[in-house]
């Protein structure tokens, strides 16, 4: 019989809030595989697990997969826990999830801590849409198509971050986003949790003054249907009628939409539109 892997959810900060059943589970694996072993020791030992552990992160998840994969396939069941929260989110993880797919081997997820979702439900902001973004890619190429992506994102928006990138990530959202409302929840469950809903403007003159400490989630206001509309009407208002019938052809309207929704847009009747068109 194969074994199974377990995604076992440890505290972000808080040791409270590990579960009895990840507790009972890494006591009962054959193997836990940990992001940081140096860092996972304390928390094994806080709960007097004994099991054996493996290193499994970013660097080695690929063929560190393959070997733990075959450990399970020779009958041994495995648990996988990352360095704070739920494994494979914005963690390794889900290469082992993909792998042990693959062998046809159960995977298990015992839920527990995530700060992204801890971090939403304490913004204020709407939580019934929402995406979750992870960190911002470090490429620039990437990161610039990203931000334009998020720019045009109505869902409320979940970014992990660094303290020492804090500040350029709140610059580029702002060059990107403009002035949005954004709650900034660091070190949550700790002693030193802070949550503090505010302006991107306004947090990043915040931290000219003081220097970001401690881990970071950044929840922001998705755009709202009052800007696209806005945006629309500024971007129509620098347009000849011609460019701005263009503007809706282009975008798959035929020409007899195209110069309602212009009409619409200027506040004109159609007929004076269709008029001042065919004088051309
Ligand atoms: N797997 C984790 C989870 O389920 O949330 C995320 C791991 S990711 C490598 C680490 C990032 O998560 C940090 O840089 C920070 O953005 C966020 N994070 C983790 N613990 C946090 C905490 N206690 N308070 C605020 N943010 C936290």
């Amino acid at each position: 019989m194969p074994g199974m892997l377990y995604l076992c959810a440890t505290p972000i900060g808080n040791l409270g809030d590990m579960t009895p059943r990840v507790v009972e589970t890494l006591q009962n694996v054959d193997l836990i595989a940990a992001e940081d072993t140096r860092n996972s020791i304390k928390l094994l030992n806080h709960f007097g697990i004994r099991t054996s552990m493996t290193s499994y992160h970013e660097y080695n998840k690929v063929e560190k997969a393959d070997y733990l994969v075959e450990q399970m396939r020779q009958g041994k069941n495995v648990a996988l826990i990352s360095d704070a929260g739920t494994p494979a989110i914005s963690d390794p993880g889900e290469v082992l999830v993909q792998k042990c797919q693959e062998a046809g081997i159960t995977v298990s997820s015992l839920p527990g801590p995530a700060a992204c979702i801890t971090a939403l439900t304490l913004s204020g902001l709407s939580s019934r849409r929402f995406c979750f973004e992870g960190f911002l890619p470090s490429d620039k190429k990437e990161k610039a198509q990203v931000l334009a992506e998020l720019k045009e994102e109505s869902r409320t928006i979940l970014i992990y971050e660094a303290p020492h990138h804090l500040v350029r990530t709140l610059g580029e959202l702002y060059g990107a986003l403009g002035d949005r409302r954004v709650t900034l929840c660091r070190e949550l469950t700790k002693k030193f949790e802070t949550i503090l809903p505010t302006t991107i403007k306004e947090a990043l003159s915040l931290y000219e003054q003081e220097e970001p400490r401690g881990e970071y989630v950044l929840v922001v206001e998705g755009k709202s249907l009052r800007q696209k509309e806005e945006e629309r009407q500024a971007s129509w208002q620098s347009m000849t009628v011609e460019e701005h019938m263009a503007f809706y052809e282009e975008s798959g309207m035929d020409e007899k939409s195209a110069m309602k929704q212009v009409a619409k847009d200027r506040g004109v009747p159609k007929r004076e539109i269709y008029q001042y068109l065919l004088s051309k």
